[in-house]
């Protein structure tokens, strides 16, 4: 199993992140992606990766701190992506639910990591919140790849995401007792395009939902989706490790 989508750099993990690390290797997990949502916690995630043989990273400017980069921004993050073991950009996009940061600065900033996504040809990891529809209007001009890291959209807007080539990250939502509708939705996606993922120490999935999130709890949205495509675990471990390999072109 693979999680796409981890944050163990942050303060909730000051007290095991090692052992979590440590643990990988017996609990089946193949490898990570420590995930970056400023440039001061995408150059942790870095040294995270360089530091871990099974974790990667990704780096970006998550929209809910848009508002805060500083001059000197971009090329901070430009040297990241040029790091060895980042292998992402993200996590970026639009978030209107929250608002953290005013719409226009979101979009701006999206824009000019859009730019640097395609001009390094480097996979995207988008957070989108109330918003895939801006979001694929914006997209549309650049020439780029990447997940919709926690899909929680409509039948269309799977089927958009899916003709425009990226994937679809599933976790804890999905897992939801409520969340049937979303459940449906995924079971009619193309299973070659789906990554598993946590977003730990966020969204714990059912049975330990409520608790610290952790990447092992990945294998709870695998058993899930082996329910949804009445494949086996092993069958749905295999092809999400494929997936994310073809993406990000980890775990080799
Ligand atoms: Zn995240």
């Amino acid at each position: 199993m693979i999680d796409t989508h981890m944050h163990i750099t942050m303060e909730e993990f000051d007290n095991d992140r090692e052992r979590i690390v440590l643990e990988f290797e017996e609990i089946g997990m193949k490898c990570a992606i420590e995930v970056g949502y400023d440039i001061e916690s995408s150059e942790r995630a870095s040294l995270f990766a360089q530091e871990h043989e099974k974790v990667y990273a990704a780096v970006g400017v998550h929209p809910h701190d848009a508002e805060k980069v500083k001059d000197g921004w971009l090329e901070r993050l430009s040297a990241l992506l040029h790091q060895s073991k980042v292998v992402a950009l993200g996590e970026v996009g639009l978030d209107y639910y929250r608002d953290l940061s005013p719409r226009t600065v979101q979009k701006e900033v999206f824009k000019e990591q859009l730019k640097l996504a395609q001009t390094l040809n480097i996979p995207l990891i988008f957070h989108v919140r109330d918003a895939y529809e801006d979001m694929r209007k914006i997209v549309k001009d650049y020439d780029v790849r990447g997940v919709i890291h926690s899909f929680n959209g409509s039948e269309e807007d799977a089927k958009e995401f899916v003709k425009m080539g990226f994937y679809i990250g599933v976790g804890g939502i999905a897992t939801y007792k409520k969340n049937v509708a979303l459940r449906e939705i995924i079971s009619h996606l193309p299973l070659e395009r789906i990554l598993t993922e946590t977003d730990c120490p966020y969204l714990s999935p059912q049975p330990v939902r409520g608790k610290r999130n952790e990447p092992k709890n990945v294998r709870f949205t695998i058993e899930m989706l082996s329910q949804l495509f009445n494949k086996s675990f092993a069958e749905i471990e295999s092809q999400t490790e494929k997936n994310a390999k073809n993406l990000f072109g980890i775990c080799s």
